[in-house]
This record gives structure tokens, C-alpha cells and sequence, in this order.
């Protein structure tokens, strides 16, 4: 049976270092690090993101600002409120929760945002950096990726990663973290996608596996080899009649078969999703220190 990935242990102690460490802060410098969430419109998963975000700031003694606009808001409005934190001293990171409104578009969004407040790691700048090998805020949900498997003792240097899915939040940038020739990375990096054909034999072949699919329990215990380390990033719900609320939370991975061959794994929940608003509240600290 494969070992456990908790990524709620591994959050947990970098939430406690950061809060620590933001303490330090404000007696040496005055500084208290402030995030700025920007949420335009009412989808409930968003919601329950950006609640989740500002209550992680506040216990980590951050100046927490929630920002809920219409879902009809203006470009011209949403770009004058980053405006208005880019220039706030106040705020050191800012986060605009996506997806936005099909009218609003990412890219002007995301690039209206001060790169040294760029603390969701989403600004070209900041992509940049990160593949050109310079230090900068990683994007979280990848950064998470990268720690999960440094803290639970499996280092990807000289590994083979295969990583499934090339979205520009999570495959893309866990790929250019990966190949870095730097500490927690240096692997041999393969993405594959829905362009990638005989998707099992690149699978097979993986010693790390980092399934960003969107697809419920995709890859199974039979699609992998004995001994892999598998990070599971799918969130998916998938219907559930016997679970009150009629649904339940599953990953890309078929855990149940993959955890019978697999050296480690994430469970979902419980993985990498807890490690996403842990790297943000880590961004955030650094984005003060920055200062
Ligand atoms: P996305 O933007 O939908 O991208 C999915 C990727 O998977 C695409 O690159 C797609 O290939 C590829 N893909 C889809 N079906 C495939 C198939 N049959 N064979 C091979 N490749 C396939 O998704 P995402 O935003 O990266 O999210 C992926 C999953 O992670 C979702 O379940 C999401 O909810 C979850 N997620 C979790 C967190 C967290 O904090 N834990 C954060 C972000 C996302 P093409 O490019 O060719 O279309």
C-alpha cells in the first residue's frame, strides 16, 4: 500500500513558519503583509475560495481586504480597483479569483496587476522569471506540487516527471519548475496532453506522476508503474447518492487502484488543493519582505 501525501500536514507547518515569521516581521520592520482578493461575480465555488483565503490570512496576522464586485462590472472599473491596490502601501499581494466573467478579459486583467504584488504568480512577469531560472512568486497551486514532494522525502532530481495536462495555472508551470537546474527540481520533465498519443506508455514510463486532467479517477492502478510517486491535482465532483450532500470530491487518479501499486500518494481531499492557499500566504509574506 502506498504511503500517504498528507498535504495537510505539510500546509499546516508552512502556515505556522509563515505566521511566525510575519510576527518577526512586523516587530523589526512595522510591516504587516496585506492581501487584496478581487471576486467578480457570485460562483459559489470562487466564493468559497476567497472566504477560505481571507480567513488563512487573518490567522496568519495578515491586513486581510475581500473584495466582492458585480458580475456585471466594467473592465474600466475592475482595472481602476487594481489601480487603486497597486498603489495602497497597505497591500502587498493582490489576487483576482478566476475565472472572471466571459466580458472581462484574463490576460488585461491579470496584467494590470503590479508584478511585485503578483502574489497568485499568474503575471507574465512573473512566468517569465520562473522559466528563465530567476527568483519570483511561483503560482501556488504548483508551488504546492513542488513542496509536497520535497517534504515528503521524494526529490524529483534525475526522476522522470510526467505531467499529465498543460493549463497555464497548474501543467505548464509545475513542468518549468520541474526542469530547473535547481534545488527540488532538476528533473527530466515530460508533458503530455490531448495531442499526446499512446498517453499510457508516457504514463507507464513516469517515476513521478502529476496528474492536472480534470477528468474523475482518469488513470488507474493498471496505467502506472510499481513504486511511482503520484500527485493527484484533480478536484472533480463526482455524484454521490449515499453522501448527504449527493456528491463527493474526487481526483484524476483512481485512488483505491493506484494506491495498491504506487510508492506514494496525495489523497483527495486532503493533497494538494490544501497546499494552494498555504503558498499564497507564503507569496504574500514574501511580497512584504520584499518591501
Ligand atoms: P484545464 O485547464 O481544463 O486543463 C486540463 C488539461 O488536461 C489540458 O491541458 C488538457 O489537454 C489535458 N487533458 C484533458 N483530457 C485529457 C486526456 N484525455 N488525455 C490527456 N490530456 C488531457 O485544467 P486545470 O485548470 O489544469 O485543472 C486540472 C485539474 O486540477 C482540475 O480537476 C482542477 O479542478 C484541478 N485544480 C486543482 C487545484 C488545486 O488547488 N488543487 C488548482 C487548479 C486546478 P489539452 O491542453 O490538449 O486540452
Amino acid at each position: 500500500m502506498a504511503e500517504i501525501i498528507d498535504g495537510k500536514i505539510i500546509a499546516e507547518d508552512i502556515k505556522r513558519e509563515v505566521k511566525e515569521a510575519a510576527q518577526r516581521l512586523k516587530e523589526t520592520k512595522g510591516i504587516v503583509p496585506g492581501l487584496a482578493v478581487i471576486l467578480v461575480g457570485d460562483d459559489p465555488a470562487s466564493q468559497s475560495y476567497v472566504r477560505s483565503k481571507g480567513k488563512r490570512s487573518e490567522e496568519m496576522g495578515f491586513y486581510s481586504v475581500a473584495e466582492r464586485m458585480p458580475a456585471d462590472t466594467t473592465e474600466q472599473v475592475l482595472l481602476k480597483k487594481i489601480d487603486d491596490f497597486n498603489r495602497d502601501p497597505k497591500i502587498h499581494g493582490i489576487l483576482v479569483q478566476l475565472p472572471l466573467p466571459k466580458h472581462l478579459n484574463e490576460q488585461t486583467v491579470i496584467q494590470a496587476i503590479d508584478p511585485r504584488k503578483d502574489v497568485d504568480g499568474m503575471h507574465p512577469m512573473s512566468i517569465g522569471k520562473l522559466v528563465i531560472g530567476i527568483d519570483t512568486f511561483k503560482p501556488c497551486t504548483p508551488a504546492g506540487i513542488q513542496e509536497l514532494l520535497v517534504q515528503s522525502g521524494n526529490d524529483p532530481s534525475g526522476k522522470h516527471v510526467v505531467v499529465v495536462g498543460r493549463s497555464n495555472i497548474v501543467g505548464k508551470p509545475i513542468a518549468n519548475i520541474l526542469l530547473q537546474k535547481q534545488g527540488g527540481a532538476n528533473a527530466v520533465v515530460t508533458v503530455a496532453h490531448t495531442g499526446t498519443s499512446n498517453l499510457t506508455s508516457f504514463i507507464k514510463s513516469a517515476d513521478i506522476l502529476i496528474a492536472a486532467i480534470g477528468k474523475p479517477e482518469f488513470i488507474t492502478g493498471a496505467m502506472v508503474k510499481p513504486g511511482v510517486v503520484i500527485i493527484d491535482v484533480g478536484i472533480n465532483r463526482v455524484e454521490d447518492t449515499s453522501s448527504p450532500k449527493g456528491y463527493r470530491i474526487v481526483g484524476d487518479v483512481h485512488f483505491e487502484s493506484a494506491s495498491k501499486v504506487a510508492k506514494a500518494i496525495t489523497p483527495v481531499p486532503g493533497g494538494v488543493g490544501l497546499m494552494t492557499v498555504a503558498m499564497l500566504m507564503k507569496n504574500t509574506l514574501k511580497a512584504a519582505s520584499n518591501v
